[in-house]
């Protein structure tokens, strides 16, 4: 590689980090909102790292494929992180259900997955039958306010 080829790659590189850097912090692009500029980031750092890897002289195609497959690393990436969300958010459903469950009196089982689904669950009060149901995004609480074996 000549001087003046490694001086362009040099800079295209330290700038594609700047900018990196600006999509993650956000407040020069605040009208795109977070979630997209997270993903753009990864994007980007996805892709110099690709290119970095690739072997010299390789074929322009293998060069654009390393676009494509930053796009769909990043959007695994992504997937992962609002699949983690959710389910904390099952989980701390969950817990404000128990919690109150006892309060009331209640004894609930075991949580039981609802056929179906990775993000529906259902529990049943060991004592008086009522069940409580659910999800990342909802609680349907079908406990009476006092536990009565009926
Ligand atoms: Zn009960």
């Amino acid at each position: 590689m000549s001087q003046l080829e490694q001086t362009k790659l040099e800079q295209l590189e330290l700038a594609l980090h700047y900018l990196v850097s600006l999509l993650e912090e956000g407040s020069l692009v605040e009208r795109y909102d977070e979630d997209s500029r997270e993903e753009f980031a990864n994007v980007l750092r996805l892709l110099v790292e690709k290119v970095t890897d690739l072997p010299p002289n390789v074929p322009e195609n293998l060069v654009k494929a390393t676009a494509v497959r930053a796009i769909i690393g990043a959007s695994e990436k992504s997937n992962v992180a609002e699949l983690k969300a959710r389910r904390e958010k099952l989980e701390r459903n969950q817990r404000e259900v128990e919690a109150l469950a006892s309060i009331q009196g209640h004894l609930l089982g075991e949580w039981e997955q609802v056929k179906g689904s990775d993000m529906e669950f259902q529990a049943t009060c060991q004592v008086c039958g009522g069940f409580v149901y659910v999800s990342d995004a909802s609680v349907y609480n079908l406990l009476l306010d006092d536990c009565q074996r009926l």
